[in-house]
């Protein structure tokens, strides 16, 4: 048998911390029974761990479980109040700031609005501004800020923290963790805004209770994340999900991707101005009549009786269920959770697209369920303050000067 080395030692601390950080972050309040059970750990390994997060104040002793008698048993909570997180959604003329707790619970939220097409160093700097205005007014100094989280559309390289290509913000290589490293002195992520919310689906929605799920947002664009074991699988370069540029007409309409056809160009909001533009002559007295067309206007028209709005939800119905169809036979998901700005005309469209889908490859050996998200807009925010948040959990949690025990 090998002997392990010092370092080797060390690592395994480092892992047991974090394993029993996140069960407590995660499971909590719990006993240290329970907490045993799931990290499998020793007795003596697990209370010496505890003791060090208890004195570092990352975890409270709260209360006893039930008043039966015996030996009162205190459960263990994560101190979410420990410190602070900033999640900054970047959207096409505006950005979207949480200030949350450590478990993504929002403190204050902000929404700053720029003129699109706006300069990338006029965003940071707004993103700067904003942060230390959230501080000051909840009296909270930098010291009490942990992690930024940022979620974006598009391809991102989340190491270098730079936003390689959002073709819906026109950016191309935009350094964004960078300037905010050098002006808060912190660990800032990004990740691509599906993800990010589907971190938050981890956390707080039907990831608590599936390993495995694909998330299918729909609104400017069409995205995926794939969840396997409880982890989004990104792909080698961090592109996994470009679900949106799968081709289901290959004489269809162009899209800015270079090919024709895809997903995308029939089921996002501008695609849906195009989808009107065929149908226009034949309902000339519609509300929707020179109305910039998204699935909020169409949902509104649809509710004040609007025909065209019916058939524009009939089409994006069929282009969804054949999308639907194309995602359970390449993944065979037990779950499908739609997510995003379309899920506001969830009544005029989606149970239909659900319905058809089901003629899938596996019909007769079994379903995919296919849920809506119930978690709402916040989930973007959190989801991006989340993703940060977790970084700071993974092992070695005491090894970066930046990270929560500078030892
Ligand atoms: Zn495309």
């Amino acid at each position: 048998m090998s002997i392990l080395r010092k370092a080797d030692k060390n690592l395994i601390k480092e892992l047991n911390r974090s394993a029993v950080i996140n069960v407590i972050r995660r499971h909590g309040p719990i006993s240290r029974t329970e907490l045993a059970k799931i990290t499998k750990l020793g007795q003596s390994t697990m209370t010496k761990i505890i003791e060090e997060l208890n004195n570092f104040g990352l975890v409270n002793e709260i209360g006893e479980a039930n008043s039966t008698g015996g030996r009162k048993a205190i459960l263990l909570e994560f101190n979410k109040l420990f410190a602070n997180a900033i999640g900054i959604k970047i959207m096409q003329d505006h950005l979207i700031f949480a200030l949350t707790d450590l478990q993504a619970n929002i403190i204050e939220k902000k929404e700053i609005y720029f003129e699109s097409s706006s300069d990338t160093q006029l965003i940071i700097n707004l993103m700067k501004d904003t942060i230390k205005q959230l501080l000051i007014e909840n009296y909270l100094e930098i010291n009490n800020l942990i992690a930024i989280g940022i979620a974006v559309s598009g391809l991102v390289n989340g190491k270098e923290g730079v936003v390689l290509s959002s073709p819906l913000l026109n950016w191309n290589n935009v350094n964004l963790a960078g300037p905010l490293k050098e002006e808060f002195h912190l660990p800032v992520l990004i990740d691509n805004d599906v993800n990010a919310y589907t971190y938050a689906e981890l956390e707080f929605g039907y990831g608590r209770n599936s390993d495995q799920f694909i998330c299918i947002s729909i609104g400017d664009g069409i995205g995926a994340s794939f969840v396997i074991d409880k982890k989004l699988y990104k792909g080698e370069y961090g592109g996994a999900g470009e679900f949106g540029h799968s081709i289901i007409n290959v004489d269809g309409r162009p899209c800015y991707c270079g090919q024709n056809g895809c997903l995308e160009t029939y089921l996002s909001n501008q695609s849906l101005n195009l989808t009107a533009q065929e149908f226009f002559s034949r309902y000339p007295n519609s509300d929707l009549f020179r109305k910039s067309i998204n699935y909020e206007a169409i949902t509104s028209a649809a509710k004040n009786g609007d025909p065209l709005a019916f058939v524009l939800f009939e089409q994006v119905s069929k282009y969804l269920s054949v999308g639907l169809i194309n995602a359970i036979n390449i993944f065979n998901p037990k779950k499908i959770v739609l997510i995003g700005e379309a899920l506001l005309g969830k009544d005029y469209f989606i149970e239909k697209a659900i319905e058809k889908s089901k003629n899938n490859f596996f019909k007769r050996s079994f379903d995919s369920e296919i849920v809506l998200s119930d978690l709402g807009n916040d989930a973007w925010v959190q989801g991006a303050a989340l993703q940060a948040i977790n970084q700071l959990f993974q092992p070695p949690i005491y090894e970066e000067t930046n990270s929560l025990v500078s030892s």
